[in-house]
């Protein structure tokens, strides 16, 4: 376990008119990525400055390929090779060692991948111990909480299965209860939805926000304008642009 004390870093920032310092959970300055090819560098993120207050509610849309899922794997520290700056709860990202990054990952994130990213050699029980294993939390304390929530995904019978002997829809379902188990600070979702039934979409999105009325910030990328609204507001990227900048 890393040392690094998340509670007493400063927050170096000023802080923009009328936002209370310890209201932000996000704040990026001018953060840019690209990619460097033969070709030469294709940028994907161009100065992106952007808030996100403690228990926000934003979905992140815009055409394939505009970056949005770029933006989410920063936001959910999983991506370093980028320009600018990045604050979580004052952390500052762009600063810190990929130990230091990976503490603050698991202390404060929930992520659903597009592609899911389960485990594959452990079994549905198991990949939902994942982000439990990371609190101090005591092992039969953590069974039942897998048990709780693989009961309330209807996906009881499926414990003991690993990642490949599941449909599509049901892996999503495993990897959104992974994502939120832990009751994150801050749940990151690549189109959390996408394989699942429309039922079971509502559902989720219900789900996503009671979590969100409890605490949890959400960051969502979705096509889906039903799903939009969820998010109290809407981030628009276009070719690595965020449209609607201040
Ligand atoms: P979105 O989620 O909006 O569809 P992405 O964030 O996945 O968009 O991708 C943004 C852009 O970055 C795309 O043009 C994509 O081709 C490019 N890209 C993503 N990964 C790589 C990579 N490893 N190398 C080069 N370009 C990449």
């Amino acid at each position: 376990m890393s040392t690094y004390n998340v509670q007493t870093a400063m927050n170096p920032l000023p802080q923009p008119a009328g936002a209370a310092a310890d209201s932000l959970l996000i704040q990026l300055r001018n953060l840019e990525k690209c990619y460097q090819s033969k070709a030469g560098f294709t940028y994907v993120l161009r100065q992106i400055t952007l808030d996100i207050a403690e228990g926000e509610f934003v979905t992140v849309m815009g055409p394939s390929g505009a970056g949005k899922s770029t933006l989410l794997g920063i936001l959910g520290l999983y991506d370093h090779k980028w320009d600018g700056e990045f604050f979580l709860r004052g952390h500052p990202v762009h600063g810190l060692k990929p130990k230091d990054r990976s503490a603050l990952n698991k202390q404060f994130v929930g992520f659903v991948f597009q592609q899911f990213h389960l485990l594959d050699d452990l079994t549905v029980a198991e990949n939902l111990d994942i982000p439990l294993s990371y609190r101090n939390i005591p092992k039969p304390e953590r069974q039942g909480m897998v048990a709780d929530l693989l009961d309330r995904f209807g996906i009881v019978a499926k414990k003991d299965l690993y990642p490949a002997q599941l449909s599509g829809g049901q892996q999503q379902l495993v990897a959104v209860a992974r994502a939120i188990i832990a009751k994150p600070v801050l749940l990151l979702a690549d189109e959390p939805t996408g394989n699942l039934h429309t039922d079971q979409g509502w559902e989720i999105m219900e789900l996503f926000k009671k979590l969100n009325q409890a605490g949890t910030a959400v960051v969502q990328v979705t096509h889906n304008e039903a799903w939009a609204a969820y998010g109290r507001r809407v981030i628009r990227l276009k070719d690595g642009w965020m449209e609607n900048r201040a």
